[in-house]
């Protein structure tokens, strides 16, 4: 498919649920991504990316930053608290944030040096055991404490089980925002993202779509 395409699919959607295109931030998930392409789709001017590791993310990032400084890097998957210095040293944005722990060491860093990356509070619509995220009745709670230590939180995020429907729980999530006062939403991968738009997206992260497959290993 690649990155034109999928740009063009991510405007007619916004523009079908009456939405302006720029509602909606297309973040280009570059994961296991060989380098090659990533550097043709920085060429075709995308500037906005998705990892989800930190350590990948500063290998394949810290240079490429210094030539684009007009890059802004979304840190997608799991956080742990001993990498968080790291990740917000890195990263504009952090749609992981799942527990109170972590929450409580973000504050302590932005205290510390100043700055933190934009939030979204990660939700576990489904309640899969295995899955990262917090749960949909414990997000208020969680939501509520980021806002007391006035750490910036701009929405919530969430990935349905693989097994079941996507919509359900995207208008799951996008009901729970609302009645957070949250306007961010970061949902919707390759398989899904113009339904996730039509429920309200703001952000969706879309990798193999345009990379290609992820090479397996
Ligand atoms: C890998 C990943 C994506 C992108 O998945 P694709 O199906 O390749 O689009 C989106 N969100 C998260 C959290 C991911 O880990």
């Amino acid at each position: 498919m690649g990155l034109n395409e999928i740009a063009q699919r991510v405007r007619q959607a916004a523009e079908r649920a009456g939405r302006a295109p720029a509602e909606v931030t297309l973040i280009a998930v570059s994961k296991v991504q060989p380098e090659e392409r990533i550097d043709s789709v920085l060429g075709q001017g995308q500037r906005v990316f998705g990892e989800n590791r930190v350590q990948e993310a500063q290998g394949r990032w810290s240079a490429r930053r210094d030539v684009h400084p007009d890059l802004e890097l979304h840190l997608i998957g799991p956080l742990q608290t001993n990498k968080a210095r790291a990740a917000i040293e890195l990263f504009d944005a952090i749609h992981s944030v799942d527990r109170p722990k972590l929450v409580d060491t973000l504050a302590r860093l932005r205290d510390e040096t100043g700055a933190c990356p934009r939030l979204f509070v990660q939700v576990n619509t489904g309640a899969e055991p295995q899955k990262a995220g917090i749960l949909a009745a414990d997000a208020p709670a969680l939501v509520e404490r980021a806002r007391g230590l006035d750490l910036p939180v701009e929405g919530l995020m969430c990935i349905p089980p693989a097994d079941e429907a996507a919509e359900p729980h995207f208008a799951r999530l996008a009901a729970l925002a609302a009645d957070l006062g949250l306007p961010g939403l970061s949902m919707g991968m390759s398989a899904d993202f113009e339904a996730a738009i039509a429920h309200g997206a703001t952000h969706v992260r879309v990798g193999s779509a345009i990379f290609g497959e992820r090479q397996p290993g």
